[in-house]
């Protein structure tokens, strides 16, 4: 069992952002940073994508994967342990708080770990529908961020779809109304969830039309490595009738899943499972654990607010540990003080 000044979860902007700090505080953090937690890579969801050109620093874009390979290489070089392992098990009741890793996780296990501070980045996953031509056309069509990809030159005066019914979906179609030629919103129900504000601007947009009572059902399109789709069969939901539209970009807003599995039952959780930290902070409810990136962020969900939060996160766990190394001193300080 090791034990160190602070741990960080995860391996995004958000991990790698506070493992930069803290490792130039000379603070020597440890990061582990996951073999395939949640599905994903190590770097996170950026390791998902293709470009990535709203990230500051990189006037041409930079593709997702060389992009994290960088913060990687930036925290190792200011001296970050990095561990590529899961931490399957948290136990954040008693300090030091103990953590354990995937395989080595039963009722008799020692923790792999043990830490005064933690720092939890363990992101989040877009929700996915599953439909047959999703894996292929994922990327090359398919996105399940708006504000991410809506730019890109495949969706411009192109028609587009959105599936979702909330919020989310109403402002990802009017945003992609600069771009696209037309955006449909599919909504499986008669009505949308969204608040009535977006639901009445949705609806009279001129460059956006909701379907109701609409699924997709297949994604189709050019048969060719990296291909892109071109058509996206849809079928009503009253009577089951089918038709092929054409469709250059389908974009997914039916929610994402927070990595909450370490926490839950520990921290507050929102309704939706995100980490709640005081507003402007990464503060948990647990003194010593901070949250940065998405698994504490709902709304904005971005590279560089991940990696905003991780440096917020880093500085209060920096002070954190100062104050607990004075503390500590003061007790012991007077342990060793002779009775006079
Ligand atoms: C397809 C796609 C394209 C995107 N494009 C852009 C874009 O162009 N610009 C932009 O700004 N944003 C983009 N985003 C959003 C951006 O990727 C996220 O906002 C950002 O990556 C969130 O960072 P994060 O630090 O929260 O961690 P994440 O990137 O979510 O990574 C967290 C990672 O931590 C690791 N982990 C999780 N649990 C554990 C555990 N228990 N133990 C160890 N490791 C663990 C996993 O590897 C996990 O993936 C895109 C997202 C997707 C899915």
């Amino acid at each position: 069992m090791v034990h160190t000044n602070v741990v960080i979860i995860g391996s995004g902007p958000g991990a790698h952002t506070a493992a930069i700090y803290l490792s130039r505080a000379e603070l020597e953090p440890v990061l582990y940073e996951g073999m395939l937690a949640n599905g994903t890579a190590a770097g996170g969801q950026l390791t998902t994508t293709t470009d990535v050109e709203n990230f500051p620093g990189f006037p041409d874009g930079i593709g997702g994967s060389e992009l994290m390979d960088k913060m990687r290489a930036q925290s190792e070089r200011f001296g970050t342990k990095i561990i590529t392992e899961t931490i399957s098990k948290l136990d954040l009741s008693q300090r030091p708080f103990k953590m354990w890793t995937e395989w080595n996780d039963g009722p008799d296990s020692e923790p792999a770990h043990t830490a005064d501070a933690v720092i939890i980045a363990t992101g989040a996953n877009a929700r996915r529908l599953n439909l047959p031509g999703e894996e292929k056309y994922w990327q090359n069509g398919i996105s399940a961020c708006a504000v991410c990809d809506g730019a890109v030159p495949i969706f411009r005066n192109k028609p587009l779809y959105v599936i979702g019914g909330g919020d989310s979906a109403a402002e990802e179609a009017m945003f992609l109304a600069k771009y696209g030629s037309h955006v449909t919103v599919l909504v499986r129900r008669d009505k949308l969830r969204a608040s009535k504000v977006m639901a009445d601007r949705l609806l009279k947009h001129p460059k956006c039309t909701v379907r109701f009572n609409t699924v997709a059902t297949e994604v189709l399109g050019e048969d060719k490595p990296n291909g892109l789709m071109t058509h996206l069969r849809v079928k009503s939901t009253t009577d089951d009738k089918e038709e092929v539209v054409e469709a250059n970009g389908l974009f997914y807003a039916v929610g994402h899943d927070p990595a909450n599995a370490l926490v839950k039952g520990q921290l507050k959780l929102d309704e939706d499972g995100y980490i709640v930290t005081q507003p402007g902070t990464s503060l948990t409810s647990i003194e010593g654990v901070f949250a940065c990136g998405d698994v504490q962020d709902k709304r904005y969900r971005q590279a560089i607010t991940s990696a905003g939060s991780g440096c917020v996160a880093a500085l209060e766990a920096e002070k954190y540990l100062a104050d607990l190394d004075v503390s500590h001193q003061e007790v012991n300080g007077a342990k060793a003080a002779p009775v006079l």
